[in-house]
Order: structure tokens, then sequence, then C-alpha cells
């Protein structure tokens, strides 16, 4: 019997001990093409050559110190990239060990700002049904799903939820893109009235929908009227790039193709590519300046944060796909990925929708392609699939539907950008 605690405890999994580009090896000598980058986490494959041995060289001259006491050089290099690539008015960036980390920073940053000018009654937050922020206590607070909040709702803040922007189950018959655009901006402004306009700190949303959805993006012009609204009310914007940053859309920041720019942006999962654990939030100017110019310090903070090894990994990782070019190769990958799935699923019955941006596309499920019911949860399809796909040496990311109607099953594919064309 395994000690290990594991993510399911009535399920074996099998034993991981090897690499080899977009293939994970196991101790059997199977081999699986990561088709999902884990959690799209791997965008450069595995044992890549270049971040191993920066790892090692880090690692060899100082693996951490602490950050009460010291910076670093990797940490120091890693915020100037991030910075001169990042959209406008992000001028620092804060490291953490992963996604939900770098949620939590964020939203203790969005409060202790608002304190530092004198408006403590900002306390609320307005997120979106159908999202995933992250599984710790505030990041799984902003979350709009509902499975996942469930048995941890007594212990969640109240968050206020509006509706994703997704298209191919929100958009009503005969609704221009625009107008849908436009009905959700006002169901945004419905519920800061409600909250009370100078009670509203910041709303969260990903750019690209990840988890939740399946790689859903909005329609044009959304998040530009987001934008504006929490302009004209005072209210902080935090892009969540967990998911969908760092290049997997075709962009550094996904924000980028949305013209807009937030006030804070959090990354993770393929900033280090999984060479190491990290995740940072991108603080804006205005942001910095009132706690630099306020108490001077940041009233958070974990042992890890700007782990020295964890920098200089994801420092060799973005280096590395800016000086390959691979952004370029993830948007003509993923036009392609994008083809090659409507051709062969395009007509099925069972496939309802086929989306997403870059090397980041989603497939949705439905029982009937006509009224887009989806499956019965209950018969568990997305284990089924992710079981079968395993059996035939491939990783995808499966996800169940909601009994309510709210979305179907959907596979997300996040390949690695390293891939040389599809078969
Ligand atoms: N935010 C988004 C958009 C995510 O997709 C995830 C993870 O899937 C998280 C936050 C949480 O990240 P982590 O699992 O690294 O804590």
């Amino acid at each position: 019997m395994s000690h290990v605690f594991h993510r399911h405890l009535k399920q074996r999994y099998p034993t991981a001990v090897g690499g080899e580009g977009p293939y994970l090896i196991d101790a059997e000598g199977r081999r699986y093409l990561d088709a999902c980058g884990g959690a799209a986490v791997s965008c450069l494959g595995h044992r890549d050559g270049e971040v191993i041995e920066a790892v090692r060289e880090q690692v060899g001259r100082l693996a951490y110190a602490h950050t009460s006491f010291f910076t670093s050089e990797p940490m120091e290099a890693l915020a100037d990239f991030l910075v001169e690539r990042a959209p406008e008015g992000l001028s620092s960036v804060y490291f953490v060990s992963g996604g939900s980390e770098a949620v939590e920073a964020a939203l203790k940053m969005a409060r202790q700002y608002f304190l530092e000018r004198g408006e403590p009654e900002r306390r609320h937050l307005i997120a979106r049904r159908q999202s995933y922020h992250g599984n710790t206590l505030g990041a799984l607070a902003t979350g709009g799903n509902a499975w996942r909040r469930r048995p941890f709702e007594p212990l969640l803040v109240e968050v206020g939820h509006v509706s994703p922007c997704y298209a191919y189950r929100g958009q009503a018959a005969g609704e221009t893109p625009e107008a849908y655009g436009e009905r959700l901006a006002a169901e945004l402004e419905d519920e800061i009235q409600r909250l009370g306009p100078e009670t509203v700190m910041a709303f969260v949303a990903e750019p690209v929908v990840g988890a939740t959805l399946g790689a859903v993006p909005a329609v044009p012009g959304y998040f530009k009227r987001v934008r504006e609204i929490c302009d004209r009310h005072g209210i902080l914007l935090i892009l969540d790039e967990v998911m969908c940053g760092m290049g997997r859309t075709g962009s550094l920041f996904a924000a980028e193709q949305e013209g807009v720019a937030p006030d804070l942006t959090t990354i993770a999962k393929g900033l280090g590519a999984g060479y190491q654990p990290i995740g940072a939030t991108l603080v804006s100017e205005r942001i910095r300046e009132a706690i630099a110019e306020g108490s001077g310090f940041f009233q958070h903070g974990h042992t890890y944060i700007g782990h020295a090894t964890a920098c200089a990994a994801a420092l060799a990782v973005q280096r590395a796909i800016e000086s390959r070019d691979l952004m370029a190769r993830v948007r003509w990958l993923g036009d392609g990925l994008q083809q090659r799935l409507e051709a062969r699923f395009g007509d099925h019955p069972h496939v309802g929708d086929i989306r997403g941006r870059g090397l980041f596309r989603g497939l949705e499920l439905v029982a009937d392609r006509g009224d887009k019911t989806p499956f019965d949860p209950a018969r568990k399809l997305h284990a089924a699939i992710k079981r079968t796909a395993m059996d035939e040496g491939l990783m995808c990311y499966p996800m169940g539907g909601t009994l309510d109607g709210q979305r179907g099953d959907h596979i997300l594919l996040a390949p690695p950008f390293i891939l040389e064309e599809f078969h």
C-alpha cells in the first residue's frame, strides 16, 4: 500500500519515471503524449537541456535565500524580463510558488491598496460563475465552480458572481456578440450597484477560461467594457492568467489580445513549465506606489516566495520560448490544431463546440448537439475519457459537466509548444 495521500484514494496511478520532449514515460516503459501539459503546465515539454542546465547551475551556486534577508539575481532578472514584456502599467512582480498563491496575493494586494488609500470600505470582490481561481480559501471563494466550492462553503467569504462570457451557451439566438458582451457588462454594472460601488474592491476574471469551461475566450470588446466599468467605479481589474498566460494562447499575456491592461495579473503554470513550482502576481505602478509610499510593506508572505532556483528555472524557460520563437509556433500550431479538430469532430453528434486560442483548445461534449443538452454528469464521462486516453498513451484534460445544464463535459488540450506538427 502506498503511504502517499494521493489525489484520488480509490485509484492507482502509473509511476512517472521519465520525460522526453512531448512524452512522459512510466515505470513500465509506456509513453504518453502529453497533450495537456499536465494542467497546461509543461509548455516546453520534458527534459529541456537549457532549463536543466540553468537549474543545475543555480542550485550549485545558491539554491535559496529567504526574501526577508536578501534579494537574488535570478529573481531580479525574471522580474525585469516579465515587466519589460507585460501589459502597460504593470511595473513589479511578487513571486510565489503557484497559481493559488498568486491569486491570494492579488486579492490581499487589492485590499491593502485600498487601505493605504484610506478606503477601508472597499472589501467586496466580484468574479464569474463557472470559474476557477485556485483551491486555497480566498481563491476558492473567488471561483464560481459550484462543485469545488460546495463542501467548503461555510469557510468562504462572500463573493458576488456574475455570468461568464461563454458564447456557446450564453449568447441568445439572434443576439450579436457585441450585444451579448454589452448584456454581460450591464450585469456586472448591476452587481456593482447591488453591492454598492464604493464597497467593491476588484473584479476577477480569466481572459480565456481554462479548467472550468475548456478554453473559452470572451467575445470581442467584452474586456474593454469591463475595464471601462471598473475604471468608472474605481474598482481594480484582476486578470487571472495562471492557465492561459505565458504564451499559451499565442501572446505572452492573453490580455494583450483583448487590448486591456489589468491592475493585477496572476501567472503560474507556464511560467516555470513544471521545471520548478513558481507563480507570480504582476502589480501595477499605482498599487506599488500606494503601498511603497504608505506602510512600505505588503502584509503577506510565504517561506518560499521568490525562490532563487524556481526563478532561475522560469527565466530559462521564458528565454527559451523567446529565443526559439515558440510563440509564433504556438499560433501556427494552434491554427492547425483547430483545423484538425474541426475536420475530425466538426460533424460529430456529441461534439457541440470546438474553441480556444493558440495551443489552448477545448471540445465541449453534449448528449444532443441540437439543443446542447449536456450528458448526465452522473455518468462521469470525463473520468472514462481520461482513462481511455491514458490506455491509448494520450494525456488530455477532461472535465465534468453540470446537471443544471450550465456547461457540458469538455476536454481541454494544452500541448507543449515544441511539437513538430500534428499527425
Ligand atoms: N487560477 C487558474 C485560472 C487556474 O487554472 C488554476 C489552476 O488550475 C489556479 C488559479 C490555481 O493554480 P495552482 O493549482 O497552481 O494553485
